[in-house]
């Protein structure tokens, strides 16, 4: 009821604010989005800006965004650099200000008024978006100058934001005639639609139409106590009262298929997860899979490429599918054969047993399981107490302050957007002003799952000087209780290492012009945050950060050990499920015959061709591989170990040095973020390493080498 009644308020508001222009100046004045900042470092006045001034400031924002672009294409003079590049890469500025704040706010402090503004204004920016994307006038502006590029005195940077602003327009059709061009918007309609279907079938096949039922309490034999009554308190939500409920919801399948000591249910529950729209039913999501990669292909073909994975590729950091199958299977060999010996090691566990059968996909959770505690047995508990929040905190910044002299001042006095988010001036080593970061750590309603960075502003130049980055970091983690402090799982200690690189990244990033500064292709936007999580890592840091948060004892040598052990053991398992998904979405965006006949035999060609094992199913089969089939990862699922690649390589290169905060490679890196959009992402790499980077030090680290 809320929601409706804030929904028509709010769109009377809109509808009022065209109909009375002398109303709307007033109200205009309240707005704060129509004001200037006057806040310390102009961070969002948070504690001013209500529900009802987003959609306003959103209207007016793509109205004088508009001004600005047919200021553009009327302008009767010769278009220069000036008067389009520099002209439409300045544009917008009252738009990336109201969604600056908006869409963060969105995921970290939501509710339902803020979801059906997201609802209102997602497709007016859509709109406004297809509106610039393909003018004509503009991209022949463009066109007009970008052809001229070399002879027009322009500097390298000019050059490249040129550059890519013709290929951004290019790839959405521009240089196609008008009748191709209609083809083209009716392949992205229909792939639109086709993605969505594919989700939602997903969804369904996963949140209604399986559950694994428990009214037999011996059927819960070898279930942790916290598994179960997770699994108790599903049953409750799904009106099961009194029985034990899992779901194919990761977190609910995992610990199952982990600890169950009941073969069958554990077969049941992964058959479950892993024939997922592939049913048979209303819900199979085969046809759609055919028709996606037919209209890809099409597309690709007509934008002038082979085929859907090089026209992706092209814009990434790997450039060809060639190099990325070549990464890829140099990495699935080693794998593999990791996941055969333990396959090996898990059948004789199973035959020392006394029982007798062979090792299924299944049974991989609960006899690595078994392994992994003949190997190293770690306790998790004790592991937490030596990583409370206070102690990660302190980790991070004493890593950041060795490589790059920076230092986080805790501000109070800056407005935040929730009690709970805390606010960061950092400054450089010499005291001056780089940027404002906030952090807010911990699951509440109305914040997204999982973990992420994103920014209220990016750096940019204004006027010739520069705007720093309001940049933020928000997580789910552990909350403290009574008597202790948050205390955090060493993988939690690595999602917040992870996250703060994105943030490290966003402060670093500079240039003259917004397509460009700190923008890399989607292969590259790892690296900043993966290579963090080596710091978190080294037994060198963890003696510094890592203190039990009762007796301030660093963690003990032997704790490491098991930590250390950890990060390499299942490497065959890890890598080679995902690698197996990853080759199966370049074989479908490479294919030689569009035209699949079959889905289901497409996908066991394609894993028989690298020698995949039956014990390990890719970690997304075909009919729930929504990365690629319904969000934006097509082509692109390898861009995760790539990245994986680039990160220990680039650490590797302090280790080298015998100093793992060398401050020669420090400052090579924080150039390497800086300027990580001022060149091609191999280029950007090379001068920070010297060579390309080489797959031997990520083998090492995983074991596998
Ligand atoms: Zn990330």
């Amino acid at each position: 009821m809320r929601n409706l009644i804030l929904v028509t308020i709010i769109s009377g508001f809109a509808l009022f604010a065209c109909q009375n222009q002398k109303k709307q100046s007033e109200n205009n004045m309240e707005n704060p989005f129509f004001n200037e900042w006057k806040t310390t470092f102009g961070v969002p006045p948070f504690n001013e800006i209500k529900e009802e001034h987003y959609i306003p400031a959103v209207t007016e924002a793509i109205e004088q965004n508009q001004d600005e672009i047919e200021k553009i294409t009327g302008n009767t003079d010769d278009p220069t650099f000036g008067n389009t590049i520099l002209a439409l890469d300045k544009s917008g500025e009252l738009l990336d200000k109201v969604t600056g704040v908006f869409f963060p706010l969105n995921s970290a402090n939501t509710n339902d008024s803020m979801q059906a503004i997201a609802r209102e204004i997602s497709p007016m920016l859509t709109r406004h978006r297809d509106n610039i994307s393909m003018n004509p006038a503009l991209f022949g502006k463009i066109k007009e100058i970008y052809d001229k590029r070399n002879s027009l005195g322009l500097n390298d940077q000019q050059i490249r934001v040129t550059t890519k602003y013709y290929e951004d327009f290019v790839r959405n059709g521009a240089n196609l005639s008008e009748e191709n061009q209609e083809i083209l918007s009716s392949i992205n309609e229909e792939l639109s639609k086709l993605s969505l279907q594919f989700g939602e079938n997903l969804l369904a096949e996963t949140n209604k139409n399986f559950k694994l039922v428990i009214d037999d309490e011996e059927d819960l034999t070898g279930l942790p106590e916290d598994v179960i009554m997770r699994a108790a308190e599903d049953a409750k939500s799904f009106g099961e009262e009194g029985k034990w409920v899992f779901t194919l919801a990761k977190p609910s399948m995992i610990p199952f298929l982990r600890f169950s000591e009941k073969r069958n249910l554990r077969e049941k529950l992964y058959r479950g997860y892993f024939m997922r729209c592939n049913n048979g039913n209303e819900y199979d999501n085969k046809e759609i899979i055919k028709r996606i990669i037919e209209l890809r292909d099409k597309r690709a073909k007509l934008l002038g490429f082979n085929n859907h994975a090089e026209y992706i590729i092209d814009v990434n950091m790997a450039k060809t599918p060639e190099a990325v199958y070549d990464f890829l299977l140099r990495l699935w060999e080693p794998a593999i054969k990791m996941a055969k010996q333990d396959v090996k090691k898990m059948q004789a566990i199973i035959d020392r047993e006394g029982e007798n059968f062979e090792l299924q996909s299944w049974d991989w959770w609960y006899y690595i399981e078994k392994l992994r505690k003949e190997q190293f047995d770690i306790n998790e508990e004790e592991v937490k107490q030596y990583f409370s929040l206070k102690n990660a905190k302190n980790g991070i910044f004493y890593v950041v302050n060795r490589l790059y002299g920076l230092n986080f001042l805790k501000r109070d006095d800056l407005p935040t957007y929730h009690s709970e988010a805390e606010a960061y001036e950092v400054q450089e080593a010499d005291g001056s002003h780089l940027g404002v970061l906030y952090m807010d750590f911990h699951p509440r309603d109305g914040k997204r799952v999982g973990a992420w960075s994103t920014s209220f502003r990016d750096a940019s130049y204004k006027d010739g000087e520069r705007v720093p980055t309001i940049g933020t970091i928000v997580m789910n983690f552990t909350r403290p209780t009574d008597d202790a402090p948050a205390l955090l799982s060493f993988e939690e200690v690595t999602t917040f290492f992870h996250e703060f690189g994105h943030a490290l990244h966003g402060l670093f990033a500079d240039g003259p012009y917004d397509r460009t500064a700190g923008r890399v292709p989607r292969d590259f936007v790892e690296l900043p945050s993966q290579i963090m999580e080596n710091w978190a890592a080294e037994p060198e840091v963890m003696k510094v950060y890592a203190r039990h948060h009762e007796t301030g004892e660093p963690i003990s040598d032997e704790l490491i050990e098991k930590l250390q052990k950890s990060f390499k053991f299942n490497q065959g398992f890890i890598m080679g499920e995902y690698l197996a998904a990853a080759l199966l979405d370049m074989d479908y965006h490479t294919p030689e015959n569009p035209d699949i006949a079959d889905v289901l035999a497409f996908e066991k060609q394609s894993m028989d061709n690298i020698g995949l094992i039956p014990e390990i199913i890719p970690r997304y089969r075909s009919t729930y591989f929504a990365h690629i089939f319904s969000g934006g990862y097509s082509a692109g699922y390898y861009v995760y170990y790539w990245a994986s690649v680039l990160d220990t390589d680039a650490f590797n290169a302090f280790k080298e040095t015998g100093d793992i905060f060398n401050r020669e490679y420090a400052a090579k890196f924080r150039e390497l973020l800086e300027k990580c959009g001022s060149d091609e992402g191999m280029e950007i790499y090379r001068k920070f390493r010297g060579k390309e980077p080489s797959l031997e030090p990520l083998l090492k680290k995983r074991g596998l080498k």
